[in-house]
């Protein structure tokens, strides 16, 4: 009898991609840049920071962009995800564990326990220096590394849907925002002595923007820029977000400006297909971002209502709903679980099940926008690609197989359902539609 295990005849190549000789060189240069990073977290006093810090960085990023390019050249143009359900990093295997363990302490340290970083902050004080003018904190650390992940892993991505224009574009502007408006300018303002604002972030995200504390110390410590600050928040909350929704969908924030979604798209590519497509998962979305969404309009509005007349009671109800809310979703939600889960739970965790923001957008999208997917279901073969690479755990394919369009409030308009579709059944579209009509749309 021969026992030879016999070949595999999937058509699906069940065995990961070999990682070719350069691949590994470009990825030991990762790791020396990880390894700078590690020992100067887990040292106190940082040798030479200006050295240490050009080494840690230079290394991670020629190592990124070289494996990206050795990725990608030569292949032919067209969506690349082979192996990915077969990698132990995108197929919660001991390196997802891993990585989401890693990130997961680093965020702790971050939001809780910012002393054991170490030498990490003290490495990065040459470069707050020369673009803030003073010396690094945690938040200066974690918004370059978050940066630099962004930039790093966008070149990737473009790499890899080079041949999607809707994809470079979109990626173009993700980077552009989170370089510009989320990095560059809070730095440059703080070195102009002026508020480290952050011009894309808005209520109900940015929960603090409009809680009366920020609004009176911004108008109060910086007269006319301050008023302007408060003046851009409330029109971006309360008229940009409708407007632009009504035209575009909620694509134009969580896939073109937000930073959450930045590193979601480009850092979070190869997690795509981890995203929960159960029934039970889609109940539980709702319930839970909706019930952000009201837990951010009662603490605002209770705060409003104690600084205008202020009682014990009232007083002690809004600090405490403010102090719980900025526990359990500014810190532990955004940040903790929505980036550190990455590899367990997907690349959205955060933006389809805590983001106040992503609710606020999702009830405009679905009920008074003119964004929508179409689909041209006699070209649908089932195969499934668009259900399976949905970030947001949507089951693309059963609209497609009856022909429906594509109006749900999660929706975040990455194309990548349509990207993936062997046979363009799918459009992303700004139509005009019937908005009474949109009600007949099951969510
Ligand atoms: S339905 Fe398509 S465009 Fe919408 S989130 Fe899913 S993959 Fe992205
Ligand atoms: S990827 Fe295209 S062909 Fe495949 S199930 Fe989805 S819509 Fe149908």
């Amino acid at each position: 009898m021969n026992n030879q295990p016999l070949e595999s005849i999937s058509i699906a190549q069940p065995h990961p991609v070999n990682t070719s000789l350069r691949q590994k060189m470009a990825l030991a240069l990762v790791a020396v840049g990880l390894l700078f990073v590690l020992v100067t977290w887990a040292s106190r006093q940082v040798w030479n920071p200006l050295l240490s810090l050009t080494g840690s960085l230079v290394t991670l990023s020629v190592g990124t962009l070289w494996y990206a390019f050795e990725t990608y050249k030569g292949s032919l143009p067209g969506i690349k995800n082979n192996g990915v359900m077969f990698r132990s990093l995108s197929n919660r295997g001991v390196w997802g564990w891993m990585v989401g363990v890693f990130i997961t302490a680093f965020y702790v340290c971050l939001y809780w326990f910012p002393k054991m970083l170490g030498g990490l902050v003290q490495m990065f004080d040459p470069l707050s220096m020369f673009i803030r003018g003073r010396a690094a904190d945690q938040w200066f650390v974690y918004g370059t590394f978050y940066t630099l992940a962004v930039l790093l892993l966008g070149v990737k991505f473009m790499l890899k849907y080079r041949h999607n224009r809707y994809q470079q574009i979109r990626t173009i502007s993700v980077m552009f925002f989170q370089l510009g408006f989320s990095f560059l300018i809070p730095a440059w303002m703080l070195l102009m002595n002026q508020p480290e604002f952050y011009f894309t972030y808005f209520w109900p995200l940015k929960y603090d923007y409009l809680f009366p504390n920020t609004v009176n110390w911004l108008t109060n410590s910086y007269a006319h820029l301050g008023v302007f600050l408060v003046f851009w928040g409330a029109v971006m909350s309360f008229i940009a977000v409708p407007v632009l929704t009504y035209f575009f969908g909620k694509r134009w924030y969580c896939s073109w400006v937000c930073g959450c979604g930045a590193l979601a798209e480009t850092a979070g590519d190869s997690f795509r297909t981890l995203s929960d497509k159960s029934l039970s998962a889609w109940k539980l979305e709702r319930w839970l971002i909706h019930s952000v969404l009201v837990f951010i309009i009662i603490t605002t509005i209770l705060l409003w209502a104690n600084s205008w007349k202020q009682g014990a009671i009232l007083g002690e109800y809004s600090m405490g709903f403010s102090k719980t809310y900025g526990f359990l979703i500014g810190s532990m939600f955004s940040g903790v679980i929505g980036t550190g889960f990455y590899p367990i739970f997907g690349n959205r965790v955060w933006c389809r099940f805590g983001c106040p923001q992503a609710a606020l957008l999702g009830i405009f999208q679905k009920f008074f926008s003119r964004f929508r997917i179409t689909t041209n279901g006699g070209q649908c073969i089932s195969c499934g690609n668009c259900s399976t690479y949905c970030e947001m755990g949507i089951d693309v394919k059963s609209y497609a197989q009856r022909g429906q369009d594509i109006v749900r409030a999660s929706c975040v308009g990455c194309g990548i359902c349509s990207a993936v579709c062997p046979r363009g059944v799918l459009r992303l579209e700004n139509g005009s539609v019937d908005l009474m009509d949109r009600a007949k749309y099951p969510e």
